[in-house]
């Protein structure tokens, strides 16, 4: 591993935070690495949360990471569709906040409810008539997000504009997220899955293990790989963008995942207890 990296690419919750609690070393940490003039930022799949958003939460918590370092699915969706789908409309079937992040990059771009409300639409009911209205939006994308207030009749809406032909794209792919009392709760991938399954159709995911984020802070930081260092909690999402980028990573063990789980894996990563270990090993 290269002992000195030049960007740390960090998770959220599991390595900073756990809920809404932060993490005993995590300030300490982000500001050692950038007393040592490592760049620190975040890489979440959350879509929910803009980067003001994010960014007021880790002042909250004491961890000096501004707006500028916060690189979650919520701020890159617009960017990556303006980039890689030019000129495309799309339908956000996710958080107000989403649909704001994607509409300034995206010229046509509707929130779910917002024009089921401008059709005079407020609940699902079983006729013909209602199908036809919903038909008629007809967008190229269809970009599923975490919705917390989401209906049957917005799943209706995203499922015909998909069976028209629009590209199903998901923000990411967690299917679950843990909340206190240790339940876990549907995530944005369950959504995504169900629109899959109904659909019949292989969704694009942005958010990791998918590089869509690694690519926009290459974009914004101008840092190469080899340079950068991934430290997360999570296997399957954490380092599998890791491997798929050729980055290496550290696992850390305050979040999902256990020792005795993460020595079973044989993962390419360093295996650390929490990040005192990792600023032990990287020196700061
Ligand atoms: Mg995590």
């Amino acid at each position: 591993m290269n002992p000195k990296p030049r960007l740390l690419l960090l998770d959220a919750d599991g390595v900073l935070w756990r809920g809404r609690t932060p993490l005993p070393y995590s300030a300490e940490f982000v500001g050692r690495a950038q007393a040592a003039g490592i760049r620190c930022v975040l890489v979440s799949n959350n879509s929910t949360k803009d980067r003001a958003t994010e960014a007021a939460l880790c002042s909250r918590m004491g961890i000096s990471l501004t707006a500028g370092d916060i690189f979650s699915s919520n701020y890159i969706a617009g960017p990556w569709l303006a980039r890689e789908r030019p000129g495309k409309s799309v339908l956000v079937f996710g958080s107000e906040l989403l649909q704001r992040s994607v509409s300034q990059h995206v010229e046509r771009c509707w929130h779910a409810p917002q024009w089921l409300a401008g059709q005079g639409l407020s609940e699902f009911r079983a006729d013909a008539e209602l199908y036809v209205l919903l038909a008629r939006l007809r967008p190229d994308i269809v970009l599923s997000g975490m919705d917390v207030a989401t209906d049957y009749l917005r799943h209706a809406l995203a499922c015909i504009a998909i069976q028209q032909g629009a590209e199903l794209i998901g923000t990411n792919d967690d299917m679950s997220f843990p909340v206190e009392g240790g339940w876990q709760l549907p995530g944005s991938g369950s959504q995504l899955a169900m629109l899959a399954a109904v659909c019949r159709v292989e969704p694009l995911v942005l958010g990791k293990p998918g590089l869509a984020i690694l690519e926009q802070i290459e974009l914004e930081t101008d840092v190469e790989r080899s340079a950068m260092l991934m430290i997360g909690d999570r296997p399957q999402t954490d380092i599998a963008m890791a491997v798929n980028a050729g980055i290496p990573s550290m696992l850390v063990l305050t979040g999902v995942t256990d020792r005795a789980t993460a020595e079973s894996l044989s993962l390419p990563a360093t295996i650390v207890a929490d990040l005192a270990e990792a600023a032990a090993i990287l020196g700061i």
